[in-house]
């Protein structure tokens, strides 16, 4: 049986058992690094380590399936940032992580391999399920989300992004999205919702649920109705999701972002404070490197001009570039809450501010299954919805990784994997009807 004759069973909305009785094939397509690459731009900049270069499209083995795992066929999936820092080996080469979980046994030692097949967002169709697994069988539509966990030991139990067996799939394991056939946790996974398309329901797994536990969820900021809260870049995929969960929540956003057009497509969806990074001029580092003061309080006095008041909770991601920025402007009693550092991980900021002020920094990662099964809830119910601006074939994933490494896109930019075009894997017409002007409404950030 060929891929192909799966990806037609899918399609033509094959039943269960039918998918069960079909005989995989040895191999199947794969959007992969390949470790004897890794050195491939040593001695470049960051901005010039092109992913067109380092991501391919392989023919690999389909992987053997282990206890409390399931096999699925995605039909889209979605360039997240993970997928840029490993393609271009930074800050550390991905293939080390596939070399430690190894040394934790027969099943880890199947991840390490001389390829590393990426991606860490996926809606598509469970095609086998390994022994243990009760509450999903063949023919499911789900989408999946990325934290991989045993939770053997007790650690993870009150929060499983404590478990010190956490993994991000597709980033910290092999076998990821971008593939025809990926292999997954069944406590990865949630049902599809109903209205979305593919490409729409693969999109959304990592940067929503992220943006979910940072602000929502009980173990972060835990916004409360009427916080202001400042969103970096919040026509990307973090902030495309914070921004609609505070709207959702009753919270204030203070959106910042670097062009005229995103200030316009967030005035267009009601959002009624942002900030233009760019035309603003902002420049929180000297030429000498220094912080500059004088800037943290030109774009402090602009977020009181706009809200009358400091940020309750700053959503921070861009790291070196703002961080010193974000302390500075919280209110007293505020919380910075970060997950990540794209423009640089070695942080500035002055204690000062936060010990006098009694700020809080929390630092946030992923999330756990029922912060994500929570987003998607939200989601299926047409509370939130999918912001992604283009949707490219496998063979072009280089290309897709590239426009997120530059900031070329806005919202998310989805892969089409098993499904044959955009538009499809729709199960409910009746409600996406009902939210369509919501749907085209978020589609037009993009
Ligand atoms: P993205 O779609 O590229 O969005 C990032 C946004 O940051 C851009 O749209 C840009 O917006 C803004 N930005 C870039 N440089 C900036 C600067 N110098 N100053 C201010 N804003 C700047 O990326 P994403 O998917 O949201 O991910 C963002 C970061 O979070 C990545 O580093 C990613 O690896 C990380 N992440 C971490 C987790 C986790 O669990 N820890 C999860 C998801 C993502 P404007 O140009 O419009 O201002």
């Amino acid at each position: 049986m060929s891929m192909q004759e799966i990806h037609d069973a899918i399609a033509a909305d094959a039943d269960g058992d039918t998918l069960a009785g079909l005989e995989l094939p040895d191999t199947m397509r794969a959007a992969v690094v390949r470790k004897s690459e890794v050195g491939m731009f040593d001695g470049l900049d960051t901005r010039d380590k092109d992913p067109r270069e380092s991501l391919h499209v392989d023919e690999v083995p389909i992987p053997p399936l282990g206890p409390n795992e399931v096999l699925i066929a995605p039909m889209a999936s979605a360039i997240n940032f993970n997928t840029v820092w490993t393609s271009i080996f930074e800050p550390v080469s991905t293939f080390g992580f596939l070399e430690r979980f190894a040394r934790e046994g027969d099943l880890g030692a199947r991840h390490d391999l001389p390829y590393h097949i990426v991606g860490s967002d996926a809606a598509g169709v469970v095609l086998r399920t390994g022994p243990g697994v009760t509450r999903w069988r063949p023919g499911d539509r789900v989408t999946v989300h990325c934290n991989y966990v045993d939770m053997e030991g007790p650690e993870g139990h009150d929060d499983s992004m404590l478990d010190s067996s956490q993994r991000i799939w597709g980033f910290e394991t092999n076998f990821g999205a971008l593939a025809e056939v990926s292999m997954v946790k069944a406590n990865q996974l949630m049902p599809m919702p109903t209205h979305l398309t593919w490409e729409e329901a693969g999109s959304l797994g990592l940067v929503m649920a992220t943006s979910y536990r940072m602000l929502v969820g009980q173990n972060e900021a835990r916004m409360k109705q009427g916080d202001i809260v400042l969103v970096w870049g919040a026509t990307g995929g973090l902030g495309g999701f914070a921004t609609q969960f505070v709207l959702n929540g009753g919270g204030i956003p203070v959106c910042v972002v670097s062009s005229p057009e995103k200030v316009a497509l967030l005035h267009d969806l009601g959002v009624e404070h942002v900030i233009d990074r760019r035309a603003e001029g902002y420049a929180f580092w000297t030429d000498d490197g220094e912080p500059d003061f004088d800037e943290y309080r030109r774009f402090g006095s602009r977020i009181r001009e706009l809200v009358g008041a400091d940020p309750d909770i700053v959503f921070e991601h861009p790291g070196r570039a703002t961080f010193g920025a974000s302390v500075f402007v919280a209110r007293k009693g505020g919380t910075i809450v970060t997950c990540a550092s794209t423009t640089g991980y070695e942080h500035r900021y002055d204690n000062r501010y936060l010990w006098m002020n009694l700020k809080n920094i929390l630092g946030s990662h992923f999330a756990n299954y029922n912060e994500a099964w929570e987003a998607n809830r939200l989601v299926a119910r047409g509370m939130i919805h999918p912001i992604l601006s283009a949707t490219h074939p496998l063979h072009e994933v280089g290309e897709a990784a590239h426009q997120v490494h530059h900031n070329l896109h806005t919202g998310k930019v989805g892969i089409l994997v098993g499904a044959a075009e955009e538009g499809l894997g729709v199960r409910d017409h009746d409600l996406r009807a009902a939210h369509r002007d919501d749907i085209d409404h978020w589609k037009t950030l993009a």
